[in-house]
């Protein structure tokens, strides 16, 4: 199988230049290249990548764009393939241009069958890199596998390199009896998941000392200047159209931004390794696993505007904050991060992972499967209001999951099943 292990790189101050130097090629290449498709498309025509590669090595010839030598010729074509990829799958017009703001740093190395990898100490490890040379990374774990590719990205403000790894391990196909039990999960806001053998999985990923600096840091930044922020005074005399035209960032601004990166980077690798182990840990104990089919994307989209019917120009107000609070807390559990991990661990182990229907599943009684948004008396609490069923609601809805997972398998369900929705993702 295919796998990705990344470490982080210790890159020399030359090493660090050049990569910043390469992304911005690369985020030009990508750039141009979309604009050549967009072009074409205008007029009816269409442009691949064979022809874009072509014009790139005649472009490398022009004196005035020798700066385009200056990044490895694979890694180019990579970018170019990448971009012709991106617009086969979702269509050029959607594709996203690579601001400087937006876009953080990434290229990719095709040729990993020729990269080196080599073992220095029990820490160390470095890896020899196209017109780079040897790039220092931590060895945290060991490769296990052919390289295939790499990339290289910014990460929380720091290198990393992503090998892709062929492992060698054939994908275990779920065996036809099994006798490792089935588990729902309900993944919440509150308990990050709910099991429906009634244990609770759960861990702060953030510490209060954590999140007050988050805070404290975040209003430092609204008062320092930004990319974005109003011009002073001075300025918008001179130019009155520097008004909301971007603007060099101050030092202290990006010094605070590479802060917060560091703490939010701190809280999602805690989050990452907790949600690996309890997949991995779920995957060996059953023989299935049912999660609710919930589309992250589109619950974690900020609300439309409701335009004012009365005041053109003007809007209602559409608890955006709200929303944002929500969208934060289910993003701070990694709920798609978990379903990701989840089917990715399952090749290992025979572990078939079913993803059902999310609705209704935590307003419906797991034992008699009546259906009624009373029976929760509270976010914690469920109670049915026919068969008197107590317990905890994200546990009756991990049952709920369970059995409506086993119907979509096609196996017997140890609770009353009754109207279950067999709607699979
Ligand atoms: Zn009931």
């Amino acid at each position: 199988m295919v796998v990705g292990r990344i470490f982080r790189l210790r890159v020399t101050p030359e090493q660090d230049a050049a990569l910043h130097d390469w992304a911005g090629i690369c985020r030009a290449v990508w750039n141009t290249g979309l604009e050549q498709r967009r072009e074409y498309r205008r007029r009816d025509g269409w442009v691949n990548y064979p022809q874009q590669a072509r014009e790139l090595a005649q472009a490398k010839t022009d004196p005035d764009l020798a700066w385009l030598t200056q990044a490895p010729s694979h890694v180019l074509q990579q970018t170019l393939m990448d971009l012709d990829r991106a617009c086969r799958a979702v269509g050029t017009w959607r594709v996203r241009w690579r601001s400087k703001d937006r876009w953080s740093p990434s290229m990719r190395f095709p040729d990993g069958p020729r990269m080196r990898v080599q073992r220095l100490s029990k820490r160390w490890g470095r890896v020899n890199l196209p017109k780079l040379g040897w790039v220092k990374f931590r060895w945290t774990r060991d490769l296990d596998g052919r390289v295939r590719s790499a990339t290289v990205n910014v990460r929380d403000g720091q290198w990393h390199v992503t090998f892709l790894v062929e492992d060698g391990i054939l994908e275990v196909q779920p065996p036809v009896s099994d006798p490792r039990p089935a588990v729902g999960v309900d993944r919440g806001v509150k308990i990050a998941a709910a099991l429906s053998d009634g244990r609770m999985l759960d861990q702060t990923f953030i510490t209060a000392a954590e999140q007050d600096r988050l805070v404290r840091l975040q209003q430092r930044l609204g008062r320092q200047h930004g990319p974005r922020s109003k011009p002073s005074k001075d300025r918008q005399r001179k130019n009155p159209k520097a008004r909301g035209r971007r603007q060099q960032p101050s030092a202290r601004y990006l010094r605070t931004k590479k802060r917060i990166a560091a703490v939010q980077g701190k809280v999602r690798r805690r989050r990452d390794d907790w949600l690996t182990k309890t997949a991995r840990q779920l995957v060996r104990e059953h023989s299935l696993v049912a999660i609710e089919n919930l589309n992250t994307k589109g619950m974690t989209r900020s609300p439309a505007a409701k335009p004012d019917p009365d005041r053109p120009g003007a809007f209602l107000a559409n608890q955006r904050s709200q929303k944002a609070g929500l969208n934060r807390a289910i993003l701070g559990k990694g709920w798609g991060r978990f379903a990701l991990t989840l089917a990715h661990q399952a090749r290992y182990t025979g572990c078939r992972i079913v993803q059902v229907l999310a609705a209704f599943t935590s307003q419906r009684c797991h034992q008699c499967s009546h259906t009624e948004a009373g029976n929760r008396e509270s976010q914690a609490d469920f109670r049915c209001t026919k068969c008197g069923w107590r317990g905890n609601a994200d546990i009756n809805a991990a049952c709920n999951i369970l059995a409506a997972g086993l119907a979509v398998a096609g196996r017997a369900s140890p609770t009353p099943v009754g109207s279950v929705n067999p709607q699979a993702a």
